[in-house]
């Protein structure tokens, strides 16, 4: 079996396998599931299709990185991936796009003027020997079996599927020839795996796999009924990112950067606990020096560094002073505060603007979006504005009906949970 999967993987490299004959597999994987061995054959031939990376012996210890399994305003590698190379630790941070309802790290660092997700293998190493950090994508280089399977699974509906998403991360991330590694799994409406007890069963497939390949693995299983942060869309979650790295960003976006970049720090032994190194963590988003590192990987990978002087110049850069750009505000019909807000409904519309891909080979839209104006637990007025949506064309009614539902207020006081429900090992 696990010679037919090796067979299998070439065909997607060579191209051998067309695809449809790729879709089918796809879907047969999707609807009945795949044994163990063969989850790990496929992860492994996976890793295989391209280069690994080898570090020398006086930082291999130091190299780690994180993944999400994907949310709706989950901008937490964009944060997190400069704030641990300013602690002292190496991220080569291979990325995706945008899958399915969810945005991608890859699209969103495509807003900034120039940035190359795509470089070699030796400028890669190069770049996170120099200033510790690099985030690229699957390439014809690295996990080029991810790129086409990838792809072709965010417009086929087989996304949410144990087996390929346990592939399809651990076979990036073992591809990095990581020390450690901390995965953020998603649970919850707008979650790949809805239920918590399917992103349980994803966070032990992962952990088993990657802890079997030798890389230091821990799940942290969040919530994603909710969008992460404010800001949804492309180059809107630039924006916040920067403000995050800058010390302003919103609570629960710092939270878990703060909890995985500890989480690393300790299993790295660079702090010794993981309490201690989300303190680090969040010491480097107050003194700047997250945010410096940010800067450096922007230039080092082509993008326009001076977008992030000012915030008039950001704005600028990430498109979204671009007149053709329009906005549209809605505001509550009566007062209380936010007990939800439906990050499906709202990745949805934002699918709809053209942030995220419908068909294989679609544009993306990198301006739209949504910024939010409230989150749970705040309180509102009536009348107040609680969304603002960034568009190109009219906003049809049905859409801007349908936003309305998807806020949910409360005559109580609420006060908001956090994110993290568990933590595996
Ligand atoms: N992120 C990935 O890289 N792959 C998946 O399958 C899901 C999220």
């Amino acid at each position: 079996m696990s010679e037919a999967i090796r067979d299998l993987v070439q065909g997607v490299v060579d191209g051998s396998l067309s695809d449809d004959e790729l879709t089918d597999w796809l879907r047969g994987v999707y609807d009945e599931g795949l044994a163990e061995p063969e989850i790990i054959a496929l992860t492994e031939a996976m890793r295989d299709s391209g280069d690994v990376l080898e570090w020398g012996p006086d930082i291999s210890e130091l190299i780690v990185d994180k993944h999400s399994t994907g949310g709706v305003g989950d901008k937490v590698s964009l944060v997190l991936a400069p704030a641990l190379a300013a602690c002292g630790l190496r991220v080569p941070m291979i990325s995706g796009r945008g899958l399915g309802h969810t945005g991608g790290t890859l699209d969103k660092l495509e807003s900034i003027p120039g940035f190359r997700v795509e470089i070699s293998t030796a400028e890669l190493r190069g770049q996170v020997n120099r200033i510790g950090v690099a985030m690229v994508g699957q390439s014809d280089a690295l996990v080029p079996a991810d790129c086409r399977m990838y792809a072709l699974r965010d417009v086929t509906g087989t996304v949410a599927s144990i087996p390929l998403i346990t592939s399809s991360i651990v076979s990036k991330k073992a591809a990095e020839g990581l020390s450690a590694l901390v995965l953020d799994v998603k649970f919850g409406r707008a979650a790949f795996m809805v239920e918590r007890e399917r992103a349980e069963e994803l966070a032990r497939s992962m952990v088993d796999a990657a802890n079997g390949m030798g890389i230091r693995t821990t799940a942290v299983l969040t919530s994603m009924e909710h969008p992460l942060g404010c800001a949804i869309g492309n180059s809107l979650e630039v924006l916040e990112s920067v403000e995050t790295l800058c010390g302003s960003g919103p609570e629960d976006l710092e939270e878990l950067v703060c909890v995985q970049g500890g989480i690393l720090l300790h299993a790295t032994g660079l702090a010794e606990d993981a309490q201690t190194g989300a303190v680090m963590i969040h010491d480097s988003l107050q003194d700047g020096s997250a945010f410096e590192r940010f800067r450096l990987m922007v230039e080092a990978q082509g993008g326009d560094a001076s977008i992030l002087d000012s915030d008039a110049s950001l704005m600028r850069g990430l498109g979204l002073m671009d007149p053709n750009l329009n906005t549209t505000e809605l505001s509550v019909g009566e007062s209380g505060w936010v007990e939800g807000i439906d990050a499906m409904a709202i990745a949805r519309v934002c699918l709809g603007l053209g942030a995220g891909r419908i068909r294989l080979g679609d544009s993306v839209d990198r301006a739209v979006g949504v910024i939010l104006e409230a989150q749970v637990g705040d309180r509102l007025e009536e009348g107040e504005p609680w969304m603002v949506l960034y568009h190109r064309n009219e906003v049809d009614r049905s859409t801007l009906e349908g936003l309305l539902d998807s806020i949910t207020l409360s005559n109580e006081e609420i006060r908001p949970e956090s994110r993290i429900a568990e933590v595996f090992e």
